[in-house]
């Protein structure tokens, strides 16, 4: 058996499953709140309590974490928790814990999604054995290349949600002054990701925002979404556009880095939410437009992942693989 994590700034889903080569089969799954819990070691004893499952029976755990991963632990970047594999391996019992990056993690599940936990943005013409890539804006902004190394192919975490934002239009030149004012300098994941939502919605709402959202309740990114699709505020509208067309720019660079033409994967938790912006074609318009490499861009397919425990599924495929 397999014990699989996927911890993120806001949830934090553990799953058991049955070892498989190509896709793990899950027994029980259960979302928490990550900072339901002080530790992580106190979230699996419960979980792994709760399904009565003792941890002796586990082969292997392995975490995906949103942060950088230093010698099997990373501390969070959202949240100040530390994931740390010997700590949770004493703490619960669990033989062998291996950590590694969320991305990279979401990387490993890549290869067996199946097509009904995909939605076609470019079909393009995937080439064989092309390097892949993985960006997911959630609470933050991930990314992960897969590339393709003698035959196999080998997912790698990356920290480029937090490398510098690029502006390509005085609109975003205007977010990346205000950016720059409040944080000292503008990151990707400043303007892709939930947070980059509200950060983009200060600069589209000189004027107020008709749709009232209050940008320090929980939930204001999904209020900047839902006034953006009933039109009920144009800062809102123009806010969601400038943020589709951002997120689908930083994945044409993400393709241009890793040479993706196996095809890029947009997974995260925002993509499913706002599938309809994704599609108006905004989002590949921003993808594509790189000359003189559009052609290069219009070949590589991309699509949004529908599936919301791909993270999870993906660390049990690692956790599989080293058995
Ligand atoms: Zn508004």
């Amino acid at each position: 058996m397999i014990l699989a994590g996927d911890v993120g700034g806001t949830k934090t889903l553990l799953g058991l499953f049955e070892a498989d080569p190509v896709r793990p089969r899950p027994i029980v799954a259960r979302s928490f709140g990550t900072l339901d819990y002080e530790t992580l070691e106190a979230m699996i004893a419960a979980f792994l309590s709760g399904a009565s499952v003792d941890a002796s029976t586990i082969g292997v755990t392995c975490i995906g974490a949103a942060g950088p991963v230093i010698d099997n632990a990373a501390e969070l970047t959202a949240v100040p928790w530390r994931v740390d594999g010997a700590r949770i391996s004493r703490a619960t019992g669990a033989a062998r814990v291996v950590v590694i990056n969320d991305l990279q993690a979401m990387a490993q599940a890549v290869p067996a999604l199946q097509e009904s936990e995909l939605h076609v943005l470019q079909r393009g013409s995937p080439v064989p054995g092309g390097n892949m890539a993985v960006i997911a804006a959630g609470t933050g902004l991930g990314e992960a290349l897969i590339h393709h190394v003698d035959g196999r192919y080998v997912p790698a975490a990356s920290e480029g949600g937090h490398a510098d934002f690029a502006a390509r239009t005085e609109r975003e030149i205007a977010v990346v002054r205000d950016l720059t004012k409040r944080y000292g300098r503008a990151d990707v994941e400043h303007v892709v990701s939930g947070r980059g939502l509200i950060n983009v919605h200060r600069v589209t709402h000189a004027g107020g925002c008709a749709a009232a959202v209050d940008l320090e309740d929980p939930h204001a990114a999904a209020a900047i979404t839902a006034a953006a699709f009933d039109r009920r505020c144009p800062g809102c509208v123009e806010a969601l556009d400038l943020f589709v067309e951002a997120y689908g720019a930083q994945a044409g660079n993400l393709a241009l880095r890793s040479v993706a033409t196996g095809g890029v994967f947009i997974g995260g938790g925002i993509a499913p939410k706002i599938l309809p912006a994704l599609t108006s074609g905004a989002f590949m318009r921003a993808f594509r437009a790189k000359p003189p490499l559009e052609n290069l861009l219009a070949s590589m397919p991309v699509h949004v992942i529908l599936n919301d425990n791909a993270g999870l599924l993906g660390a049990a495929v690692f956790a599989a693989s080293l058995r």
